[in-house]
């Protein structure tokens, strides 16, 4: 298990400013590196997405936190501030979830943006409701609320953390401008039935006690942070890929580590983006995937290596590793160094990687990888010997590695011209192998 002061040593050579991001569709494995990285900073911060985005953490004692709106560091005493910030939307529910959790690891670390759109029961019926009229064409959207939220977050609509003050101010802005009359003729558009008004304010009022205690200025307080030399992590929800903007619009969020620039300003000059992905890719939902793998190889990612939806359960498509996707993500987000999670759940004698598309499909190296794009490529595979079979989890140091995954991060580093810093080799958190010691 490699040490917590290891990892505060790994972060103070990184930068003040860590960030930890997926590179493909999501699930790469970001809370427990995040969490991992944590040990050197003084906030950790998740300034974007929401309760759709499930980072399973399992600590170093056996317990599994499942965190979908807080930041990792919650989980973490070390840690004295963790922030959600303006651009994210916050469940309600799920937040009493979590700062219940948080406040096992100590109390008064835990706060929301105030500018932080809250997800209501009306963003759930009326994404659920959508997904199923959609039939065929639905987006196979985890039905948490996202994306009829964001529509909210954008549209300058819909409650804020600050507006938790009252019932009285809670119905006075629910019915501002006709909101929630224009939600109900939304949702009888879709044949879908809301809870009244009256029962969206008896919803919302238990939660104001809970919001006047965790909102906060997050801005001004990370300035303040800066100001003090503080090391901070910034914990990325989703994968790039599925940016709305640079990526294939799985998600109604802005992922890239650049959209934290414009809630919080410019990061400072030591900066690190770290780029996490699996030495395969999945994806849930629908749209296209070039290097998707057969059922039988899918089923057994699915069974040996976990590989089920976590906020949904529903069974994740597998890939063979996407290097053409990563270059993009990487070329997009600034990475600066790679770590490859789950090295040690590859259950084939021979490892496929797509190292880049046939150019004669219309793809270019270089192209803007949208979904438009993705649907016509085909990949070029380079394949590699496995790893099967080999005690990969057994190994503490670089040394330790069988050669084969050598090999493999030497290609990874080579295509993306990247570091690999470390890699997972084991569920639970320190089960990391440093590459340098
Ligand atoms: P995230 O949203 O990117 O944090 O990823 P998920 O929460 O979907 O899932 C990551 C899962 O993989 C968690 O259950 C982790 O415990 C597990 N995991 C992370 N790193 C490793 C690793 O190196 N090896 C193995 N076997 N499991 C890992």
């Amino acid at each position: 298990m490699v040490s917590d002061e290891r990892l505060k040593m790994l972060f103070r050579q990184l930068g003040d400013d860590v960030f930890v991001i997926g590179l493909t569709w999501s699930d790469e494995g970001k809370g427990k590196v995040a969490h991992e990285l944590a040990a050197g900073a003084h906030a950790t911060v998740r300034w974007h997405g929401g309760a759709s985005a499930g980072h399973n953490i399992m600590l170093r004692d056996g317990t599994k936190v499942h965190l979908h709106n807080l930041p990792c560091g919650i989980v973490r005493a070390n840690v004295p501030r963790n922030y959600v910030g303006p651009m994210s939307v916050v469940d309600p529910e799920c937040l009493r979830r979590e700062n219940s959790l948080a406040e096992q690891y100590g109390r008064d670390r835990t706060f929301v943006d105030q500018g932080a759109l809250v997800v209501l029961p009306l963003h759930k019926f009326i994404d659920g409701g959508r997904e199923t009229r959609f039939g065929a064409k639905a987006y196979g959207t985890t039905k948490t609320g996202m994306g009829p939220a964001h529509e909210d977050l954008f549209g300058r609509k819909g409650l804020r953390v600050r507006d938790f003050v009252s019932a009285k101010q809670l119905r006075a802005k629910l019915t501002e401008r006709r909101y929630y009359e224009e939600k109900q003729a939304i949702a009888g558009f879709w044949g879908i039935r809301l809870p009244s008004l009256n029962e969206t304010v008896r919803y919302c009022r238990q939660f104001v006690p809970l919001f006047q205690k965790l909102q906060l200025d997050t801005r001004a307080a990370v300035q303040t942070l800066r100001r003090q030399g503080r090391p901070i992590l910034w914990e990325g929800a989703h994968g790039v890929m599925i940016d709305v903007i640079q990526g294939t619009m799985s998600t109604s969020s802005l992922v890239g580590p650049w959209s934290a620039m414009h809630s919080y300003g410019p990061m400072r000059s030591r900066l690190a983006v770290i780029g996490t992905f699996r030495p395969y890719v999945t994806r849930t939902g629908a749209g296209p995937m070039p290097t998707e793998m057969t059922d039988d190889e899918a089923t057994r990612l699915q069974v040996e290596a976990g590989e089920v939806e976590s906020t949904t359960g529903r069974k994740q498509r597998c890939g063979w590793l996407d290097l053409e996707a990563i270059r993009h993500t990487a070329r997009l987000s600034g990475t600066t160094h790679l770590i490859i999670t789950k090295l040690d759940v590859m259950p084939f004698k021979t490892v496929r990687i797509a190292n880049g598309y046939q150019p004669d499909a219309g793809y270019e190296s270089g192209m803007t990888l949208t979904e438009q794009v993705l649907e016509n490529v085909r990949p070029q595979y380079v394949d590699l010997p496995g790893w099967d079979g080999d005690d990969v989890a057994a190994a503490t140091t670089w040394n330790d590695l069988p050669s084969a995954t050598k090999k493999f991060v030497e290609l990874v580093e080579t295509a993306t011209r990247l570091p690999v810093i470390a890699i997972g080799n084991g569920p639970q958190c320190g089960d990391l192998v440093l590459r340098k010691s």
